[in-house]
């Protein structure tokens, strides 16, 4: 039991105190010295504070930072805050109070926390993204992308979620729900916003994934999302209008009895007919009014429209329908439908009764549509093709005729900016009433947000009448400012640039510091952003890096999603359901070096895992049991069998921290700890065991390491290096030996005392090449069995053995008998 008591909230602020008084995660740019740029994702200031999700993934950060520092490299280790955007300004709504004052208190909360976990920030180097000095940059970046044409304005169908009274982007969009409200459907508005052209570059960041050292999933994830596809895209004429719609399969070009439209189509209405409009506008109506669960049930909906398409390849003439299965913004927003080949198409011509013709052999489509290739049939002169020559040559066809091409397509759209909420981002954008759109000169910048403004109904800016009135900065009649603000996750999209010059007042930052730093070597963050945040700061750096700014076009090499930390009846943690584990309580309890320990003892960190209070309490004892042994610890003389366990441990130990298998580094940890524990160290391996503990306990490590004499900082020590020709197999192999043999005793004892009957003798018997190894570690089997114990070679005449227990003698196996 530990006796030294543990007073781990004087040691942590001690030393909480020491580090930031000496600044000694301060850094500088050192062309000579090799760099690690780790960082976690920008943290949102959530006035609650840290969640244990936070608590978790920064240790995960300060654990790389702390273990690179050690290994001897320039780490630029950064913290910020993303405190723009619609929490913060709906919890100041909700606390009456306004959005600044609300956010920073919350990141003054925020700050205390994360410096009570014992994070190695360089501090210095903060940045808030509602400050002017900050999103000044953002203004700036949106004027580069116009003038490059990669911003603009365009009356889109939008998605709008009615809880947060904005429009989102197509990332934000999950199944049909807002990202922020599970259970609240996105409305399709028609509405002119502000676009970033991030299609521009959907092949660059398609094809840099390849290079980069990310999860396989998450980069599957993105391949998906930005969906590229080869295909062709065929002229259908519409009522004397042509259409170009894109397929896959223009090998089933024979086989369309049908097109579909979106229901959300803006130019839907362009071709219903008379007859049908009120039919059309019913349905509009009908899809509107039901929930996604419905619409689910309902299945592939659609209306005819009352007009025909014909089909180029053979002058067919087909009805067209408005469907609510057709996305208004891919493509043409209408595809060819083949409901032979394709099962939603067959499942809709089922529902409204339309012909289905099979154009592909291969098997019955009674039942379901047959959607693999085969030979053409049906098909007029390509019959009998393959469908994969079929596609070559229909094609062909087509771009004679000049109804035809071959087109790659991309299911990423571009990035809708535009926000309706205050919190944010002002678009540097005047409209004139001679000019129209004009930017704001670079000058100007920042454009600061409207401090007294009413919150209630609708978008604030749009009522601070005075900021909007402005004069046109091209001409210099009246103007109105955008009341618009960007969508928060452009302040996330170039972050990590700002933190390597973030005082910088006339330059978003320095190219040199920027190209020194960056790209940021291991990246940390949760797998929910892989499909939003992580596209966006691709694409920033690669416009940035088009600007001439940057050296390289990717922003993170490494990337590591965490796994998530449940509650302790293994559910989300949530307030009503009671089990949520606050990280300030238990540092309160037991100390931030004791959280920090457990949080990566549960598991791998990789993986979800569950809150366990006897983790904790079993990382607090173990600290505990630390802190004794070094306050009354003698050093010795070097043992051999110590520096080889030693020296293999670290190996192993650098492996599991590279690879994020922090669990098995801090077993390793602790089994070297019960071999210095057991036998007499050098003051070396005391000092090497201190110094790989540090990483995950920097306080008490820190304690303990001045305690030994040292005056440097631990947290600025080299880690212990390894030394190969100290490792002797044969000590290893040895122990296993012996621990083997340990187990099969102590089984024994058992089954002898379940018989009711107690021991107090050993006998060991074991090959004449094993004795050595027995006798060196005789004292050591008899402290851990309490038994008086005496090993004989099996080949010892004079042993005692009244059972012949040495007749079954095994390599590494012995005989065993106890009385
Ligand atoms: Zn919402
Ligand atoms: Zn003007």
């Amino acid at each position: 039991m530990p006796t030294t008591k543990y007073n781990f909230k004087k040691i942590e602020q001690k030393w909480q105190k020491k580090w930031e008084e000496k600044k000694i995660f301060e850094v500088k740019e050192n062309p000579k010295r090799k760099k690690f740029y780790e960082l976690d994702m920008f943290p949102y200031p959530s006035g609650a504070g840290l969640h244990m999700g936070h608590a978790f993934v920064f240790s995960l950060g300060d654990i790389s930072a702390r273990f690179k520092r050690m290994q001897g490299f320039n780490v630029l280790y950064p913290v910020g805050y993303d405190s723009l955007g619609l929490p913060a300004e709906n919890a100041a709504i909700k606390a009456g109070t306004n959005p600044k004052d609300y956010t920073e208190n919350a990141i003054k909360n925020f700050m205390k926390q994360q410096k009570a976990m014992g994070w190695s920030y360089d501090w210095s180097r903060m940045i808030k993204s509602h400050d002017s000095s900050y999103y000044k940059w953002d203004q700036w970046i949106f004027l580069k992308m116009l003038e490059k044409g990669l911003a603009y304005r365009k009356r889109a169908p939008v998605n709008w979620c009615p809880k947060c009274q904005t429009v989102l982007a197509n990332e934000q969009v999950i199944n049909g729900k807002c990202w922020r409200h599970e259970d609240t459907n996105v409305e399709i508005k028609h509405l002119e916003q502000w676009f970033f052209k991030i299609t521009e570059y959907a092949d660059e960041l398609l094809n840099g994934l390849d290079k980069l050292d990310w999860p396989e999933n998450a980069k599957k994830l993105q391949r998906n999302w930005i969906g590229k596809s080869y295909g062709t895209e065929i002229d259908f004429d519409i009522e004397g209008e042509k259409w170009p719609i894109f397929t896959t399969r223009p090998d089933t070009i024979f086989g369309v009895t049908f097109m579909v439209i979106s229901a959300y189509h803006p130019r839907l209405f362009e071709l219903v007919k008379k007859k049908q409009k009120e039919q059309v506008e019913n349905f509009l109506k009908r899809l509107k009014s039901v929930s996604e669960k419905e619409l689910e049930e309902i299945g592939k909906e659609g209306v005819f429209t009352g007009s025909y398409a014909i089909n180029p390849i053979n002058g067919e003439k087909i009805p067209v329908y408005a469907g609510n299965f057709v996305v208004a913004d891919y493509g043409s927003g209408m595809v060819m439908a083949v409901p032979a080949h394709d099962q939603r198409d067959f499942e809709f011509a089922k529902k409204y009764k339309l012909p289905i013709k099979q154009v592909i052999s291969g098997e019955n489509i009674k039942e379901k549509a047959y959607e693999r290739a085969g030979i053409l049939i049906n098909s007029g002169d390509f019959n009998g093709l393959l469908s994969d020559e079929a596609k070559e040559h229909i094609t062909k066809a087509l771009e004679f005729k000049k109804l035809g091409r071959k087109k790659v397509q991309y299911k990423l759209r571009d990035w809708l900016i535009s926000r309706q909420r205050y919190w944010g981002t002002p678009i540097p954008i005047v409209y004139c009433e001679k000019c129209g759109i004009v930017p704001v000169t670079e000058k100007e910048l920042p454009i600061k947000l409207p401090e007294k403004v009413k919150f209630g109904k609708g978008n604030p800016l749009a009522s601070a009448k005075k900021w909007i009135k402005t004069k046109c900065p091209k001409c210099g009649r009246n103007g109105r400012r955008e009341t618009d603000t960007m969508d928060t996750f452009v302040n996330s999209s170039w972050y990590y640039l700002r933190y390597v010059d973030n005082k910088n007042e006339k330059k978003i930052f320095d190219k040199k510091k920027a190209n020194y730093w960056c790209p940021i070597n291991q990246y940390i963050g949760g797998p929910e952003h892989i499909t939003m945040h992580l596209i966006y700061i691709r694409f920033y750096t690669k416009f940035l890096k088009d600007l001439g700014l940057l050296k390289f076009d990717e922003p993170a090499l490494r990337y590591f999603t965490q796994g998530i930390v449940h509650g302790s009846d293994g559910e989300k943690m949530s307030k009503s359901k009671g089990n949520v584990a606050e990280p300030f309580d238990i540092i309160n309890k037991y100390g931030a070096d004791t959280l920090r320990l457990a949080l990566v003892s549960f598991a791998s960190p990789d993986k979800d895992t569950t809150w366990d209070e006897k983790v904790v309490l079993g990382s607090h004892k173990f600290l505990n049991k630390v802190l004794d042994y070094f306050s009354e610890c003698k050093f010795g003389k070097a043992d051999k069998k110590i520096e080889s366990k030693l020296n293999k441990l670290i190996k192993g130990i650098i492996l599991d921290i590279e690879n994020f298998k922090h669990n098995l580094a801090v077993i390793k940890i602790r089994q070297l700890f019960d071999a210095i524990s057991e036998s007499k160290i050098d003051r070396k391996t005391a000092e090497s065991f201190l110094k790989m503990l540090h990483v995950f306990c920097p306080h008490i490590t820190e304690e303990l390491w001045h305690k030994l004499g040292n005056k440097n900082f631990l947290s600025l020590e080299k880690w212990p290096e390894v030394e190969e020709k100290k490792i002797n197999e044969q000590f290893e192999k040895e122990e296993k030996i012996i621990e083997e043999t340990l187990n099969d005793v102590n089984n024994v004892i058992n089954i002898i005392k379940n018989k009711g009957k107690s021991v107090s003798k050993l006998y060991i018997y074991v090959l004449p090449n094993e004795l050595g190894i027995y006798t060196n570690n005789l004292d050591s089997i008899g402290k851990k069995t309490n038994l008086n114990t005496k090993v004989y070679s099996v080949a010892d005449k004079s042993k005692y053995d009244p059972e012949n227990k040495s007749r079954k003698v095994k390599p590494g196996k012995p005989g065993i008998y106890l009385e």
